[in-house]
């Protein structure tokens, strides 16, 4: 690592490393940075007026009221001045120059760095206001603030219309259905989890929606919301020409990276910010985790909406910046919790050619095995822990079994390999 860095003569030792993004890649990043033993000035900005907190739950027990607001943080609110940590919630970066080595804040507020991490996250996409995506009635789901907002909805017997049947929509429906909410659930695609998992994956959980009163409709898109008298979304016109009528809805159709402040800077930005192995972006000071890095994997790229890819890539990433040249080469691992089901997915079904399923010990557990060829690519476990470990480790180790055995529900998996 070089004492002076960079035509502004600003050392790494001095700092400041700049972390922006009060997610779970900027908490990552600003941890790792201190256990790699950085002790110069950092700064992590986040642009919620609160400190960085765990997202899965908010569309589980947080919104299930099961979950108080301290127990999404990740760490008390003194670990960042213990830490050393400069924070700024509630700011946002608007600029970046690269040349000077500065950032714009809140679009007048300029503050310089000796190293950038951008772990700016993703945001969720909206429905066009022109169809009454923006009316009163009608919620995201990503933060804290859009779940505070939508928790009184839920009472019994309302009628809700999820739109988007991926992990939001999906756990979201779950926690209306179990507060004796009226759910229906509207998927563009021709079924569930299109995006995320394999048919057998998607059969699964549409009936196990079904079975808690969850009415399902897939290939078919939403043509517009109309609003009542008092100004709310009142009625969802579907594509196939139904209408649902509805007291409020709910919307999970994916999200898009935050890649513009990247993008005005001139680095490089495709699918998300361009990152190598390590997380370096195009500008050799500035590096890029989590849900907005597009990085190599396999023999192209992906971007990975994750809490693994978020802590593990922003590790990877600090410890670059500290001079290591560690590799990002992930085993992708994802959960969800929907009623009384866990799934557990280790590795990517991207490219899978052939599926087996194996049931579990109980009636509620199945695994559902992904393979390309005969190389095992995924596996996804419903209330099986044990076949999603076995899995996790297999791919860990480049190894694959044998798919007519796994088939067998009689062969113990420990034995396969
Ligand atoms: P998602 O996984 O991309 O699912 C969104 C779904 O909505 C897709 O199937 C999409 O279909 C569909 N859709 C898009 N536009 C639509 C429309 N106009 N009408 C009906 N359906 C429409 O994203 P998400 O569920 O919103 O989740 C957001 C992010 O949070 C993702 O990164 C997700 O991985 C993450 N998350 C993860 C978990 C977990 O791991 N347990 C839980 C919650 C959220 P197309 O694919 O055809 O566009």
């Amino acid at each position: 690592m070089s004492k002076q860095d960079g035509a502004e003569g600003r050392s790494l030792e001095e700092g400041p490393i700049v972390v922006v993004g009060g997610g779970q890649a900027g908490q990552s990043w600003i941890e790792a940075l201190r256990g790699a033993g950085y002790e110069g000035r950092l700064v992590l900005i986040g642009e919620e007026p609160i400190q960085p907190y765990q997202r899965p739950p908010l569309s589980k027990k947080y919104l299930l009221g099961e979950m108080a607001l301290e127990r999404l943080f990740f760490r008390p609110p003194n670990y960042y001045r213990d830490m050393e940590v400069e924070t700024r919630w509630g700011t946002r970066l608007t600029g970046i120059d690269p040349n000077a080595k500065s950032i714009t804040l809140d679009g007048d507020e300029s503050l310089v760095y000796a190293k950038l991490g951008l772990a700016t996250g993703a945001r969720p996409r909206l429905l066009p206001e022109a169809i009454g995506g923006a009316a009163p009635g009608v919620y995201p789901a990503r933060t804290i603030a859009d779940i505070d907002a939508m928790t009184s909805e839920f009472i019994e017997g309302r009628r809700v219309a999820v739109i988007g049947g991926g992990y939001i929509g999906l756990e979201a429906a779950a926690v209306a259905a179990q507060r004796g909410l009226k759910v229906t659930v509207v998927e563009m695609a021709a079924r569930l989890l299109s995006r995320v998992a394999p048919p057998e994956t998607a059969a699964y959980f549409h009936a196990l929606h079904t079975n808690h009163g969850v009415d399902i409709r897939c290939g078919v898109g939403l043509e517009r919301f109309e609003l009542g008298p008092n100004g709310r979304v009142a009625r969802a016109v579907l594509s196939d020409g139904t209408a649902l009528e509805v007291d409020f809805v709910l919307v999970g159709v994916g999200v898009s990276p935050n890649v513009e402040a990247a993008e005005s800077a001139g680095l490089a930005v495709e699918n998300g910010i361009v990152v190598d192995a390590q997380g370096r972006t195009s500008d050799p000071h500035i590096y890029a985790a989590g849900d907005c890095a597009f990085f190599p994997y396999g023999e192209g790229r992906i971007r990975l909406e994750s809490v693994q890819n978020a802590i593990d890539q922003a590790a990877v990433a600090a410890c670059a910046m500290m001079g290591a040249g560690e590799t990002y080469a992930p085993t992708p691992w994802f959960w969800s919790d929907q009623y009384n089901v866990k799934l557990q997915i280790a590795g990517l079904s991207t490219g899978v050619d052939h599926v087996v399923t194996r049931p579990g010990r109980t009636p509620e557990s199945q695994s559902v095995w992904c393979f390309q060829g005969e190389r095992l690519l995924a596996v996804d476990a419903m209330n099986d822990p044990r076949a999603y470990m076995t899995a996790k480790r297999w791919l860990e180790a480049g190894v694959s079994p044998d798919p007519a055995r796994v088939a067998d529900p009689e062969a113990d998996l420990k034995t396969l390999i």
